[in-house]
């Protein structure tokens, strides 16, 4: 690419969409955008695994309706109000005016909680726990880009009841654990999770619990959210149990959502590099690219290129033959891009030794390995690729936290490094919003949130902003 990811990550961040054709922006409507072969191809992967966590976990799947009538819509006033400004509104059907609009599902809590009152009547029917992959529309008013922010996006939203706070707050815990599992360990996205200050709450929730990312440029991109609804929305739909003393009580509340599609851009931005993208072996559409070099018997190559692709495809690997006419050069180049793991070059010279020549994308290197320990090899080496992934964005996202206790400081650690701050601050009740405010005025950074995984406590700290005694230490950076 003509763009370092060092220097100019947005334009790096446009580019490697463009170059490794992710998504097409020329769809003529504001806003939407089409999610190219590739892309998608990697999404389903990722969809896939967060599936198989979430049913490991007993979440089950269904597929409601992407419309939500009005009247729905309008039963927890703290939703409504929340979302209002964003929500897409169908009017019409044919020439003639709906009797009711439908809302086009931003989030589905209001679809789904009102199916949960006539399903859940006695204990019995709890835990209730289902999930489902798909598109939500919001009206964004920002500014839109390929993954990160859109009109029209992709994520998996669950929703759980419960019959007790205790295991609402435990699913609450295990929702914390599956991102652990499946956006850092196998998407190797780092994150914090915080719970998010008061005034920044999901609208109609007890509390909110949000994992933030890092992007390369410093700047903190918000991945899943936990929400601790509480009774709430039970409370407004309905949702009610008979308990085992025959008393009528309502449903204790959970939603998740690991939105797949800004868990892309995140591991395009972490994991990439100027050569394009780095794809974690598991994830890899194709993880083993095999390209002939032209030789003096060109039909040897051919079937000792069939023969390799047969002895991977055996061993469970996804394996391609680019046998296109385009120079090796080219060739080596496009699959970089795309962020194939492995190339395996065959030659003459490789026919004669017996011996493959691989190329790494994630470290660049070149090896040779013996035919016959081909499978063996590439089991090593996808480990290998999966742990420094980890480790280089662990690394960085650790190199980007910093601590700061006064304002002059948290200026200028904004300034030269970004990322992560933790600062002393008044409070996260609703009562901090007027230091948030002028943080977000004076630097362009909010308040996050406490940590969740670890509890400091300051002690003799003053707030960064008015100066009265801190009672908690919060992470303040620049958001995406
Ligand atoms: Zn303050």
């Amino acid at each position: 690419m003509n763009i370092s990811k060092n220097d100019n990550f947005s334009e790096w961040f446009t580019e490697i969409i463009k170059e490794a054709e992710l998504a097409d922006l020329r769809y003529n409507v504001k806003g939407f955008v089409v999610n190219m072969p590739w892309a998608v191809m990697i999404m389903k992967k990722m969809y896939a695994l967060y599936e198989e966590e979430l049913e490991k976990n007993n979440h089950l799947p269904a597929w409601f309706p992407a419309v939500i009538p009005k009247e729905n819509f309008e039963i927890e006033k703290e939703h409504v109000e929340g979302f209002k400004a964003e929500v897409f509104w169908i009017t019409r059907g044919g020439d003639k005016e709906l009797e009711e609009p439908l809302a086009l599902r931003p989030t589905s809590e209001t679809a789904m909680y009102k199916m949960f009152s006539l399903w859940i009547q006695g204990k019995s029917d709890l835990p209730l726990k289902i999930y489902q992959s798909t598109q939500v529309w919001r009206h964004e008013t920002k500014s839109t880009r390929p993954f990160l922010r859109g009109r029209e996006f992709h994520w998996i939203e669950s929703h759980c009841a419960f019959s007790s706070k205790k295991d609402a707050e435990d699913q609450v815990l295990q929702d914390m654990q599956m991102t652990e599992n499946i956006m850092h360990q196998e998407f190797c996205i780092p994150f914090i999770f915080f719970q998010r200050p008061e005034w920044d709450k999901f609208p109609g929730a007890i509390h909110t619990y949000a994992a933030d990312s890092l992007m390369p440029d410093g700047r903190i991109l918000q991945q899943p959210s936990t929400h601790l609804l509480g009774q709430n929305f039970a409370k407004a739909f309905n949702i009610t149990f008979l308990d085992e003393n025959g008393k009528n009580d309502f449903a204790w509340q959970t939603c998740y959502g690991p939105a797949i599609w800004r868990m892309f851009a995140s591991l395009i931005s972490v994991s990439g590099d100027d050569r394009g993208l780095i794809l974690p072996f598991k994830l890899a559409p194709y993880q083993i690219m095999i390209i002939p070099i032209h030789s003096k018997d060109d039909k040897k190559i051919e079937k000792k290129a069939e023969e390799v692709k047969k002895t991977l495809e055996n061993a469970g690997f996804r394996a391609r033959i680019d046998a296109s006419n385009k120079s090796p050069g080219f060739k080596f180049n496009f699959w970089e891009m795309k962020g194939v793991p492995l190339r395996i070059e065959l030659g003459d010279k490789e026919l004669e030794s017996k011996e493959l020549t691989v190329a790494k994308r994630f470290d660049g290197k070149k090896i040779k390995i013996k035919e016959e320990q081909i499978v063996e090899k590439i089991k090593d080496i996808a480990v290998e690729i999966q742990r420094f992934l980890l480790k280089r964005a662990d690394d960085f996202f650790l190199d980007n936290t910093s601590k700061a206790y006064s304002l002059e400081e948290l200026e200028k650690t904004i300034k030269e490094k970004g990322g992560f701050v933790m600062i002393p601050f008044c409070s996260v009740e609703i009562d901090g919003k007027e230091c948030n405010e002028k943080l977000k005025e004076r630097l362009h950074v909010d308040v996050r949130g406490e940590r969740f995984d670890v509890k400091e406590n300051p002690e003799n700290k003053k707030c960064v902003v008015c100066g009265k005694e801190a009672k908690h230490y919060v992470y303040v950076g620049k958001q995406y």
